[in-house]
């Protein structure tokens, strides 16, 4: 496979040219040429499975299941299932309105906001570019995307692949770094969608902000685990391991950090290392089941955080001197350590160990509103308690991850952790404008006659 091929910058003027006339002539918009160009992207993931799962492994060395069953599976089956559904999404809504409007036939039409424009980050390289593509595709918005120059042989992949299979006067890749989505965010766009973390939303959006045009974000952020001392520590253990495994915790959903009772801490190691040891016997550096961090920079910062905290490493800490790092327990982590800094998106897991409920609460709601709040418990009050007391994305009990596996619950982020939604029925929705109609018929004139000038008090009475 090649180097990445930048996108000219001269060209990208003419790439959105090409896609606005497409929508102006009307051809990325029959439901039936946007089903065929959907089937068109489950071909290219179906019948490149090897050359994807190839890419990945070069960018990230990713283990393959991991990339058959978080990238290429999980899309194969969100686009045929977007294929089927597009029909009843696309049917103009009728809403309940007062008997006296009813002869206007209120509507609401599902119009295509236009030509949009996706950035897509390193870490899911596929899903996270070729998701929102999906929802363009359905909504009958052509689109560029831009994935990520940190995944290189993925985007060069894509980039060879997709005029093969979708049509190139409606979708484009333009690939590149800085400079290119420079260019891309000075011109405009009818919706943007990018998925990285906040510094760079932050120029989107403002960017963005000088056309009007509207912007999903899809961010990142420190998401909690809150465990209740009394539920399952061992399944507890077991199910957060394998969040801060999978991708070598290179995932936006990945538990960052956990606050846990005290008296609890030690029987959460214990269960912590008894698993891990289940999950690489070989150990996680020699174990084909576990991946590495994507590049220098990012290990760098993750080795610096682990230098740096005051914790106790308990389990992990070595790394084999290129880019793996193993899965790394710090225990007894206190409020300013390095590893509560920032989004950590690597395999080191502290534990913040707290009093009870309500310091882990106290301590949550003293952040940034996180893109998912995970909490072991069975008990309905604590629940309830975090539900009505907590702000996150999503909230999920006693596992993680698995929020993304359910395709009919909407994915976003609040506050810092971005604003807007998607997967299927609410990608779609994102790139979608309700077009609301009335039209009302000329034999309601006599109805109108207290709304016309002149007015009088008389009128007003009758
Ligand atoms: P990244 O570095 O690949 O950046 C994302 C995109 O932004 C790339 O396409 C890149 O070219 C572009 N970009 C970078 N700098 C830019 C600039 N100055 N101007 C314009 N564009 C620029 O990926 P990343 O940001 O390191 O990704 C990791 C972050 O993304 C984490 O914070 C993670 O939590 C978040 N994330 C969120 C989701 C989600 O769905 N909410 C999913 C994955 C990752």
């Amino acid at each position: 496979m090649s180097a990445l091929l930048h996108t000219p910058v001269d060209e990208i003027p003419q790439i959105r040219e090409t896609l606005k006339k497409t929508f102006r002539s009307g051809k990325a918009r029959p439901l039936e040429w946007r089903r065929q160009q959907l089937y068109q992207v489950a071909r290219m993931a179906r019948e490149n499975e090897e050359a994807f799962m190839t890419a990945m492994g070069k960018d990230l060395g990713k283990p393959r299941m991991e990339t058959w069953l978080g990238e290429i599976a999980g899309l194969i089956e969100r686009t045929l299932k977007t294929a089927e559904a597009l029909e009843e999404w696309a049917k103009p809504e009728h809403p309940e309105v007062a008997d006296w409007q009813k002869p206007w036939r209120p509507t609401l039409y599902k119009t295509p906001k236009g030509v949009v424009l996706i950035i897509a980050p390193w870490n899911y390289p596929m899903i996270l570019s070729l998701q929102p593509l999906i929802g363009a595709i359905s909504a009958g918005c052509p689109a560029v995307v831009k994935p990520s120059e940190i995944a290189p042989a993925y985007a060069q992949l894509l980039a060879e692949l997709m005029p093969k299979y979708l049509d190139p006067e409606a979708y484009r890749v333009v690939n590149g770094g800085v400079m290119e989505t420079t260019k891309l965010l000075e011109l405009q766009w009818d919706h943007i969608f990018y998925t990285g973390n906040g510094r760079v939303g932050r120029i989107i959006a403002a960017a963005a902000a000088k056309h009007l045009t509207p912007v999903t974000l899809e961010l990142g952020g420190k998401s909690p685990v809150i465990i209740d001392g009394e539920c399952d520590i061992k399944i507890a253990a077991k199910r957060l391991l394998y969040g801060k495994c999978t991708n070598a915790g290179q995932i936006c959903v990945c538990p960052d950090y956990v606050l846990i009772p005290e008296q609890k801490q030690d029987e959460l190691v214990a269960a912590l290392k008894e698993h891990c040891a289940s999950f690489f016997p070989e150990g996680p550096l020699n174990s084909e089941s576990f991946g590495r961090i994507v590049n220098g920079q990012h290990y760098a910062r993750l080795m610096d955080m682990l230098r740096r905290t005051k914790g106790t490493i308990v389990l992990g800490g070595k790394s084999d001197g290129k880019l793996a790092v193993e899965p790394t327990v710090i225990k007894d982590v206190g409020e300013g350590d390095s590893l509560l800094e920032e989004e950590i998106f690597g395999p080191l897991l502290p534990i913040v160990p707290v009093k009870d409920l309500n310091e882990a609460i106290n301590y949550v709601n003293s952040k940034d509103h996180p893109l998912v709040i995970y909490a072991f418990t069975e008990k309905q009050e604590v629940k309830d308690r975090l539900i009505a007391e907590t702000m996150s994305g999503n909230l999920v009990f006693n596992d993680t991850f698995q929020q993304l596996a359910v395709n009919e619950i909407p994915f976003g982020g609040i506050g810092e952790s971005g604003y807007g939604y998607q997967i299927m029925k609410y990608s779609y929705d994102g790139f979608t404008h309700l077009r609301s109609s009335i039209d009302v018929p000329y034999d309601y004139e006599p109805h109108f006659a207290l709304r016309y000038p002149p007015y009088s008090e008389e009128k007003r009475k009758t």
